[in-house]
């Protein structure tokens, strides 16, 4: 028996399907279908937000992506909005009917957090706080747990077991690279732990092609391969104008590449809009 128990492919019979509630509806992630999330690394402006939330939804993006608590390496750079970035993205919420990504650094926010944000991502940086998991645990709330930058997929997978074990069986796992010799990439993506996690688990797994390269011309290329190899969805980082990115401008796509990328996904999985009323 493996040691994430409820985590396990044997826990249960099926795939686990998230679902996540829209304002039109509920969508489900892990039902053969490709979800896409995207948006800005961080919340910058109003303006900025709304701007690309309305373009992304146009494209079919399902779900909204935005940072708002930014754990940055330096303590000089740019932090997020925090919760005045929180006031957009539920702007962008109504305007849009799609639903909202955002990472919770901190248990002190979840009060005001879990209710107004739809999945509550966990950062790659926090995979292993225990704290925060288990009170993650206590609630329904959907939850996207990033695989920590040098966490082995038995660490990931104990990690989301923590969130299970609480009683919150809607989990959501996001590969996103993690570190290893390479320096031309920012990480190094793992498209093989898409495939083990199918064996191992019965989680959805998404891939965030952005934080894994750190590249945007690698974006399209790598989204195209973590469906190839069975992956949920994506999560990508999409900025109207990346010279300018308070964060992670560099593996940020324009809306126009956004697009493309878009058009080479349909032709590889189910993207229809799967929003159920
Ligand atoms: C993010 O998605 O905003 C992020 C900070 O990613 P990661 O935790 O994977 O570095
Ligand atoms: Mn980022």
């Amino acid at each position: 028996m493996e040691v994430f128990k409820m985590a396990a492919r044997a826990a249960k019979s099926g795939d686990t399907v998230v679902a996540i509630p829209a304002p039109a509806g509920t969508l489900y992630v892990g039902e053969g279908y490709c979800t896409i999330m995207a948006g800005p690394c961080a919340v910058e402006s109003r303006e900025d937000y709304l701007q690309v939330a309305v373009q992304l939804k146009a494209m079919g993006v399902h779900i909204l992506r935005g940072g708002l608590f930014k754990p940055r390496t330096s303590p000089y750079s740019f932090q997020g909005l925090g919760r005045e970035g929180l006031t957009i993205m539920n702007e962008a919420r109504d305007l849009t009917g799609l639903p909202l990504v955002s990472e919770i650094m901190d248990v002190r926010d979840l009060d005001y957090m879990w209710e107004r944000v739809d999945i509550l991502q966990v950062g790659s940086r926090n995979m292993q706080n225990f704290t925060l998991l288990e009170e993650l645990g206590k609630l329904r709330k959907p939850i996207l747990l990033k695989r920590g930058l040098a966490a082995t997929i038995e660490e990931w997978l104990l990690a989301a077991e923590y969130i299970l074990k609480g009683g919150n069986p809607n989990v959501i796992l996001c590969e996103r690279g993690i570190r290893t010799f390479e320096t031309y990439t920012r990480n190094t993506v793992d498209i093989g732990a898409v495939a083990l996690i199918k064996i191992l688990s019965h989680l959805p797994i998404i891939v965030d092609p952005s934080h894994a390269t750190g590249k945007w011309q690698m974006v399209t290329p790598v989204a195209k391969a973590a469906i190839a190899a069975g992956a949920d969805g994506i999560m990508v980082e999409v900025h109207p104008e990346p010279a300018r990115a308070l964060s992670d401008g560099a593996q940020s796509l324009t809306p126009p590449n956004m697009e493309r990328l878009m058009e080479q996904i349909v032709k590889l999985a189910h993207v229809e809009n799967k929003i159920v009323q």
